[in-house]
């Protein structure tokens, strides 16, 4: 296998035709990489300061981002001037196109008008055509512009391409080179024939491949990771029941087999049967060889006393699962030593996604020093040091979205691949408060018929992630003719895209009145039902 590394271990931008967008610091930059990969053609993104020199591959045209700064500026930030001598296509966008301008003659200004919002485009015909970049779209466009300067005439060479009310050069095109710069945003859904207008870019222009799937990428990346950990290496890795680490773990097993080994820490505030259905799931259903080390009484124990601290409850519980894992790793790599099949566990797998590595590398202003490398994000630091772990990361380069059709790809069960995510404190953090054996049990039953009765709905997909948590105040109710005075639940349903901001999920009051009564009937400790509607901000999605 290593033989063929050449082309085995390469990284996709290796691989697939890719589109490299150049990141000036805008809130949309990670939209233009994603439209694309919506489009199947692979894109990836890296800071504007990017010296070509340093880059090890070659893209097949480049996108410069918009961003907060005026490229008149004494700090601005500017490209490395020689994407412009590279010879494959370049589209800036916004300040991308103020860019362009800028090392075409440096007449870009600030403009008396700025445009927030909707604008009417007007692709401009020249001999009866419009440019390619416009093809089959319509010449009226509706567009979305944010920007205050604007160009204080057309670079030479260049020839207007596109028309707005207020900006007489929102889009431009070299006359010879494929250069373009166009002042509003393709990326977001408000214009609405952005995708288009970026696949006749990608696509048309560049000539990028649109083959950028799932089902590519699996084979791929198993020949990399083969390629990577050798024929006898050997990988660990934490698992927790969630979509990304049974993915990853998923695509570990079938590049390597048993040579990974997966673990599961049951600590003790997992969901209600959890633990035994991620156990069946991972080694019956996937095959994945599995480890689960029960440590719940050590986490139970150890969160006795602690009121009203949330970062303690998740300091406690970070660290302990630090401890219980390493100690848990210490014996797999005993046995691992002492068999003759394998090699030393020299990997740890990570299910680091694209969201995070873009956080850690997009431009965050002149002034601000650029993270490179993702962290290690916590876990086994001590470990990774101190035993000379490497890192693995087979999802780096994937959305979310991604990770689950990559999923789909690898087999797994649909109800899993679609799974909300669930904080690593898991309940612990749904019960406030001191949290108990008893407390537990009560936050994880109501949790149990919350999500059953979401199941039963068929409401699940519509939802970003659903929870019951456990309020430690009493109120007074009447059972059976008695009164009681018991505990209340509070029941949240979100909806958002990237877990930034949420909106509340609306379910109609039929629903929420089963939940209600179906917990207080079947939950001890139980007499009142309520329901979050607080939207995020202000509210976080969990409630600690
Ligand atoms: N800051 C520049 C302007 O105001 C670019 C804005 C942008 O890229 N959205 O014109």
């Amino acid at each position: 296998m290593a033989t063929n590394g050449e082309i085995l271990v390469d990284e996709p931008h290796k691989t697939f035709d890719t589109i490299l967008t150049l990141d000036f610091g805008s809130q949309y930059t990670h939209l233009i990489t994603r439209r694309l990969r919506e489009l199947n053609v692979y894109s990836e993104m890296l800071p504007c300061t990017q010296k070509l020199s340093d880059l090890s591959w070659k893209p097949k045209g480049i996108i410069l981002s918009g961003g907060p700064y005026s490229v008149y500026e004494a700090d601005a930030p500017h490209v490395d001037p020689a994407i412009f001598e590279l010879g494959v296509p370049i589209l800036g966008i916004c300040y991308g196109l103020q860019e362009i301008a800028w090392h075409h003659g440096k007449n870009v200004v600030a403009g008396t008008e700025r445009e927030y919002g909707h604008a009417e485009l007007q692709a401009k015909r020249v001999e009866g055509h419009v440019d390619k970049l416009f093809k089959d779209l319509e010449d009226d466009l509706k567009v979305w512009m944010s920007h205050g300067d604007k160009l204080g005439a057309l670079p030479p060479s260049f020839h207007i391409i596109a028309t707005s009310k207020n900006s007489p050069y929102a889009g431009i095109g070299h006359e010879t080179k494929p250069i373009y710069g166009i002042q509003f945003h393709p990326e977001v859904t408000h214009t609405a024939r952005g995708i288009k207008l970026l696949e006749n870019f990608a696509v048309g222009i560049c000539g990028a491949k649109q083959n950028w799937t799932m089902a590519k990428f699996v084979d791929k990346e198993i020949a990399r990771i083969r390629a990577l950990v050798g024929e006898k290496g050997q990988v660990l890795g934490a698992v927790s029941g969630g979509v990304d680490s049974t993915v990853a773990a998923k695509l570990m097993h079938e590049a390597i087999g048993d040579r990974f080994h997966a673990v599961l820490v049951d600590n003790g505030c997992m969901r209600l049967y959890e633990c035994e259905q991620v156990k069946e799931t991972l080694t019956k259903h996937l095959g994945i060889n599995l480890t689960v080390v029960d440590a719940s009484d050590l986490f139970l124990d150890g969160l006795k006393g602690i009121h009203d601290n949330p970062e303690a409850k998740r300091k406690f519980i970070g660290s302990t699962f630090i401890d219980v894992f390493e100690a848990e790793a210490l014996k797999i790599e005993n046995e691992a030593e002492n068999s003759p099949k394998a090699g030393r566990i020299e990997w740890f797998l990570q299910g680091t996604l694209y969201p995070d590595v873009i956080e850690s590398i997009s431009f965050k202003g002149p002034s601000q020093t650029i993270k490179t490398h993702h962290n290690v994000g916590g876990l086994p630091e001590r470990m990774m040091n101190g035993q000379g772990l490497k890192l693995i990361e087979p999802l780096r380069e994937l959305f979310k979205d991604e990770v689950r059709e990559l999923g789909r790809q690898l087999g797994i069960p649909h109800d899993l691949v679609m799974r909300h995510p669930f904080p690593g404190p898991g309940i612990a953090i749904r019960v406030l408060g001191e949290v108990t054996r008893e407390q537990v049990a009560i936050a994880r039953k109501a949790d149990y018929i919350f999500i059953e009765e979401i199941r039963k709905a068929g409401l699940y997909d519509q939802i970003s992630q659903a929870f019951a948590a456990l309020l430690p105040v009493k109120a007074v109710g009447v059972m059976g003719d008695k009164r009681v005075h018991q505990q209340v639940i509070s029941l949240r349903a979100v909806q958002t895209t990237d877990f930034m901001t949420a909106n509340i999920f609306r379910f109609d009051w039929d629903f929420l009145e089963r939940v209600s009564t179906r917990i207080c009937n079947e939950v001890d400790g139980v007499c009142r039902v309520v329901y979050d509607l607080t939207t995020k901000p202000p509210g976080t999605i969990e409630m600690e």
